[in-house]
């Protein structure tokens, strides 16, 4: 059996692992192997570009260290054999007095991670090795300024003992010296500085500082595995979702110097703007005579790569072009050769990769040396604008460029965002339940909030949680904050469909309604304060933050990407929404119909509530009952009207009333508070009477398990004459829309059904409404009636379900809450969230941090759990089709708009997916991409 590979020259790599994998290896596949770093140097080895020898561990060597501790049996002995190889390529020695050569030392997993071990330059200087440096360049200062960067960098990053130690020392140096830059500090001062630091060292270590450049490579190597799990790295790859058993690899390259004078030079760049995805010139930066961590770092002021970058560098600076071309000139004029040829690499390497690449490079003495190169970061803008950009310009296919867009994005390209560059204070930190953010003063009641709007205030509603006499007031806020209630919870749903910025289940402050403040620890924010939430990230600050902010109009790239989107998708996008001035901006975000109008929101008007109430207080009192009733209707009627239009010939799903009732009454808390207090006060007063009556009917309307109570069409078969009315609504809404050329296609959706039995009886009882109101207005519309499935047993009965619905549609927040058994307004407060974080298992890493063990992998109520509730799905779908063949299957819970549960939708055969407003782009393109990814 051949020995295993731990270690691969960079001149080498593409081959060997092609040999392996008996094909040439994919970006990715090499990735895997090498690490991105280790992939990016074999391939612009292999490439002929520039490349200081180098070698690269594998990540699979890493996790077999992790595994034990200790280098997997020969990978050290590869290691040295690739380092012999470098030497050779190299004419120098590692650790020779005479020729030796120095390497730096980097990490590099399959994804770029920050919060990993960096990078170790001019490994190999000890005081011999310094020496020769020094004869080598007769530059004695230099191999000083090498040692003391070597010192500074290899007991921060290998030894943790922070830099900034050191940072003071070389700042107290350039004081006794009167200097102010590194460069003008004297022979004799670094050579103090040296020894300063050796001796920092073996005061901290109790040992010197290693002067074996072989155990300094053991060491930095060790470190860089180590770093693997670090916590900031942990944290990373939770969030991002990166496995944690990639493991890193670690590549070791022969050091070149851009400090070796004025024909020096260190740089990075990118092909194309990173931030707008703009291509007119190289963005990028760079510094004459400097060594990398010199750009980075901030010290000096970089220069721009092109003329034209650097003039419009200046201009923003206010800088004139006099000094600009003077004391910063670009690239292009300080070297014009190396320019020249920088940039056909640059060509070179985005036509090899198609695609923004990141790069860093060096010039050592007017020999330019290609360090680095990576697909480059970018943001959401950008993302867009650079796949539609290579499509026109023939490099990439639309389907690519569909596959290359993180759906996510385009969510965040439409919604204004806190400016990531400024300095803010958090005060807490809840769940992020509608995305966007806002500032505005922190106001407690949805009345106080109405009144403050009119008054031109900024505001943002923080509530315990939210009721729907909250919604007035949320629709009034630029965002809102709540202490309970989870991602589906209405406030959430509420503030999604309106693009209101929400922080939901903020169960680390405490609202204090009564006395208008929230307690957050020891903070205590008042009524009138200024605070900001994001709903991106679930953050709450104190004060305002800046914004930036976008239009989808203007958006010119991304309507095109996602006209791509559109020829390539099979699942339909409808919109969840219950006004028409919802329907309107749906529309024009691309939604193809209504898969969902709560039509309780649209009770939401105080008058309708209060018809709503008398509706309900009316019991068995017909005449009172159809009165109230009555009134409500128009409200109805009215809004169906503007939907049909907003929606002209497309689907339009009404669904019936849906929620407890008791959500439309006065609170019972705050009813018995009062009732107790008139007790005491004023015994025989009217008021007192007045609210024992509304009490008395609260209470008998209060269920334990209200969610799980009369509601949907439970309520709809109690209350007489309700979902009748909301029907009858309906299709007057139609017939006239009808009669003025809208085209109509009014469905009908029954919620809650757990029985068929429920369907039937509602069914039977509505169609005969909508056939007199046809008869009526003397016109035919086209309908269907269907029903939603979000109790378990709907899904496991579908066949027999399907003989009364023409469609069905999964009503997964309730689907996922009667699943697990999870309360969608409580659980992730309590406990939900916890469970997706993990718990101590007692045991702590390397680093000694705690291990944690999630229960979940994910929040069910944000992305759909696709082995239980998924698991019902699919039976009720193909049960469903089996009994009716066509009949019409679509999602409106919030998952609709969920990427990962867009792909499940797809794979098992919905017809559409849908959901808010906002959410109809990012589905678009997430639909697309689950038919390339899957078929159609
Ligand atoms: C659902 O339960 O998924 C649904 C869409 O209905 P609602 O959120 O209104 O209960
Ligand atoms: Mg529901």
């Amino acid at each position: 059996m051949n020995e295993k590979i731990w270690v691969y020259p960079a001149y080498s790599a593409s081959d060997e692992l092609a040999e392996t994998l008996a094909h040439e290896p994919t970006l990715a596949e090499m990735k895997v192997v090498l690490g991105g770093k280790g992939a990016g140097l074999a391939t612009m080895t292999s490439m002929g570009l520039p490349v200081p020898p180098a070698f690269t561990i594998t990540t699979e060597a890493c996790v077999e260290y992790m595994k034990t501790g200790e280098f997997p049996p020969g990978m050290w002995e590869q290691t040295l054999e690739a380092l012999e190889e470098t030497e050779r390529q190299t004419g120098k020695r590692f650790g020779d007095p005479e020729n030796p050569l120095l390497v730096s030392v980097r990490s590099g997993a399959r994804q770029s991670m920050p919060g990993m071990m960096d990078t170790v330059l001019n490994l190999g200087l000890n005081d011999e090795t310094r020496a020769a440096l020094a004869e080598l360049t007769g530059n004695e200062w230099f191999s000083y300024d090498a040692y003391r960067r070597f010192i500074t960098m290899f007991s921060d990053i290998v030894m943790n003992y922070d830099r900034r130690y050191f940072e003071e020392k070389l700042e107290e140096l350039k004081e006794r010296e009167g200097v102010e830059s590194d460069t003008d500090m004297s022979l004799e001062g670094l050579k103090e500085l040296v020894d300063e630091y050796k001796e920092m060292y073996r005061a901290r270590f109790g040992e010197d500082f290693p002067t074996d450049p072989y155990k300094q490579l053991e060491m930095a190597i060790k470190a860089v595995f180590d770093s693997w799990n670090g916590a900031r790295a942990i944290a990373y790859r939770d969030h991002e979702g990166i496995p944690h058993d990639w493991g890193t690899a670690v590549n070791i390259q022969t050091m070149v110097f851009g400090n070796m004078g004025d024909d020096s030079a260190t740089g990075v760049a990118f092909s194309r703007d990173p931030a707008t995805g703009a291509h007119e010139y190289l963005y990028g930066e760079f510094l004459i005579n400097a060594q990398g961590e010199d750009v980075v770092a901030g010290i000096r002021t970089p220069q721009r790569i092109t003329l034209a970058g650097s003039r419009d560098w200046a201009e923003s600076q206010g800088i004139p072009e006099e000094e600009r071309a003077s004391k910063y000139p670009s690239l292009e004029e300080a070297l014009p050769e190396m320019y020249e040829q920088f940039v056909d690499i640059m060509d070179n390497l985005e036509t090899h990769y198609r695609d923004m690449q990141d790069v860093e490079f060096t010039i050592e003495r007017g020999k330019l040396w290609m360090l680095q190169t990576r697909t480059g970061k970018r943001t959401a803008a950008a993302a867009v604008k650079i796949a539609v950009d290579l499509v026109n310009s023939g490099m990439i296919s639309k389907e690519e460029a569909i596959m290359r867009v993180d759906p996510d994005y385009v969510d965040l390209l439409l919604r204004p965002s806190f400016d990531p560059d400024v300095e803010k204070k958090q005060i807490a930190k809840g769940l992020n339940a509608s995305p966007g953010a806002a500032s505005g003063i922190a106001v407690f009641e949805a009345k106080r909030a109405k009144a403050l709007a009119e008054e031109g205030k900024s505001i943002i509603l923080v509530r315990p949680e939210t009721a729907p006499d909250d919604v007035p007031g949320m629709l009034v806020s630029k965002g809102v904050l709540t202490q309970k209630g989870g991602a589906t919870s209405h406030a959430a749903v509420v503030a999604r469909g309106n693009n209101l910025p929400c922080v939901a289940g903020c169960e680390e402050i405490s609202v204090d309604v009564a006395r208008r403040q929230f307690t957050s620890g020891d903070i205590v924010v008042k009524e009138g304060d200024v605070i900001s939430v994001d709903g991106f990230t679930g953050k709450v600050y104190a004060g305002a933050v800046p914004m930036i902010e976008t239009k989808y109009e203007e958006q010119t790239d991304l309507i095109t990407l996602l006209s791509w989107a559109d020829e390539m998708r099979t699942l339909g996008v409808r919109t969840n929404a219950d006004l028409p001035q919802d329907a309107r901006r749906a529309v024009a975000f691309g939604a193809e119909g209504i898969g969902l109008c709560r039509t309780e929101h649209m009770f939401f008007d105080p008058r309708a509530r209060d018809a709503v109430v008398r509706m309900i207080m009316a019991g068995n009192d017909q005449e009172k009952r159809y009165a109230a009733l009555d009134e409500m209707l128009p409200f109805q009627e009215q809004d169906f009207e503007g939907v049909f239009e907003a929606m002209d010939g497309k689907p339009v799903i009404m669904r019936l009333i849906d929620p407890p009732m008791h959500e439309f009454l006065p609170s019972r808390e705050e009813l018995i508070e009062e009732v107790t207090r008139l007790k005491c006060t004023d015994p025989d007063s009217a008021e007192l009477a007045e609210k024992e009556k509304m009490l008395e009917l609260v209470t008998s309307h209060w269920e334990v398990n209200p969610m799980m109570g009369l509601r949907g069409c439970r309520a709809g078969i109690m209350y007489k004459g309700l979902t009748e009315m909301q029907t009858r609504a309906y299709f007057q809404a139609a017939c006239r829309c009808a009669k003025r050329g809208i085209k109509v296609h009014p469905e009908v959706m029954i919620p809650l059904v757990g029985h068929v039995n429920e369907l039937k009886m509602e069914r039977e009882k509505l169609e005969p409404v909508a056939k007199q109101v046809m008869a009526e207005e003397g016109i035919e519309v086209e309908y269907m009636f269907g029903t939603m499935i979000e109790v378990p047993r709907a899904a496991l009965t579908a066949a027999e379900i399907a003989e009364y619905a023409e469609f069905f549609s999964f009503g997964t927040n309730d689907l996922t809450q009667m699943t697990f058994g999870y309360s969608r307004d409580d659980a992730e407060g309590k406990f939900l969230l916890k469970y997706v974080e993990g718990f101590d298992t007692g045991e702590v890493d390397v680093n000694g941090e705690p291990i944690k063990t999630p229960i979940l992998e994910a929040n069910p109520f944000q992305t759909l759990d696709q082995t239980g509730v998924g698991r019902l799905v699919k039976i009720c779908v193909e049960e469903g089709k089996a009994a009716k063949p066509g009949i019409e299957i679509g999602i409106c819970g919030e998952h609709g708009g969920d990427p990962a549960s867009i792909d499940f939708c797809h794979r098992v055969g919905l017809d559409y997916v849908s959901c808010s407003p906002f959410r109809v782009p990012v589905a678009r393109l997430a639909a697309a991409q689950a038919a390339l990814r899957h078929g159609k």
